[in-house]
């Protein structure tokens, strides 16, 4: 090739370069959900002997993931719209097999993504409270439940079950009537080292009480609070936050949700009780870090 054509060979990549980059800032600026996608995508977070609890945004619903070692466990699977999302972010934390997963209660928001889960991966566990729903996403969980080859395990109050070094308590469902499905919510605390998280489902005043009534403080106290039901004012109560007493509080809910979660109520009393508060909305996935003896935020 003579050195002219070199050149002009040279001229039009510089050109195409350039295009190309062009192409890819103005997608970005007209599509700001690519950058929000790339954003969401988390390498796999390694911390060897601590424990990550991810609260992961699945927009509004719930999706919790804990990982301590080689072991990991799941509250609840997020919407059906997320489910895509979701197994894109487990398999990015590389995760094959789940110890437990636990479906805190029947509503869309928090079991869309089941059959996906049990599907897609190993799971040993599932807990779920002893309630039934009439829908197509709760008759498909089940469905699901039953062709895997997963011990279900019914959420009921006491039970304690090892997760490696740490230790998973359901306190709730504590009775068998409640009228709101919300109130069947498995409540979760999990224990690792002298630190605890508490993960409230969408569990609501009636349960709180409930909860309140059966337990001591000392089993309630946790440092890490997953709000009840995506911080409305149905949970969340003064009095049994005051009990659990969080340093922090997560809450999961969408960006502008129909609901007005979280509730402007809820987020003053977070603040008047010095509970630093992170948000889905908002943060996007929240990732905390438990050495055993005290709770960082690490994303
Ligand atoms: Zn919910």
């Amino acid at each position: 090739m003579s050195r002219r054509g070199k050149k002009n060979k040279l001229k039009y990549a510089i050109i195409l370069f350039v295009i190309l980059i062009f192409t890819v800032i103005v997608e970005l600026t007209l599509n700001p959900d690519i950058l929000e996608t790339i954003n969401s995508r988390i390498p796999k977070i390694d911390l060897g002997d601590a424990m990550a609890v991810h609260y992961i945004d699945v927009g509004q619903g719930d999706a919790q993931l804990i990982t301590l070692g080689d072991r990991a466990m799941l509250i609840d699977a997020g919407p059906n719209s997320e489910e895509d999302g979701l197994l894109l972010y487990l398999k990015m934390q590389d995760i094959d097999e789940l110890e437990y997963v636990v479906f805190t209660h029947p509503h869309e928001d928090h079991i869309g993504g089941a059959d996906m889960v049990l599907e897609k991966f190993c799971v040993r566990n599932v807990i779920m409270p002893d309630v039934i729903h009439i829908s197509d996403t709760y008759l498909r969980m089940l469905e699901a439940v039953e062709k895997s080859d997963s011990k279900l395990i019914i959420a009921a109050p006491d039970r304690e079950y090892a997760f490696g070094d740490a230790s998973l308590k359901i306190l709730a469902p504590i009775s068998d009537d409640y009228t709101d499905l919300n109130d069947w919510s498995a409540v979760i605390r999990l224990t690792y080292g002298i630190t605890s998280f508490m993960f409230m489902g969408d569990a609501e005043k009636v349960s709180e009480n409930d909860i309140m009534n059966k337990y001591n403080g000392f089993e309630l106290k946790c440092d890490v609070y997953k709000a009840g039901h995506h911080g409305s004012t149905t949970s969340n109560s003064p009095p049994f936050l005051a009990v659990c007493d969080p340093e922090f509080a997560v809450i999961s809910c969408g960006k502008n949700n129909e609901y007005g979660h979280p509730h402007s109520e809820i987020l003053k009393l977070f603040s008047e009780m010095d509970i630093e508060v992170y948000r889905t909305d908002i943060d996007g996935t929240v990732v905390l870090k438990s050495d055993g003896l005290s709770v960082s935020k690490i994303k």
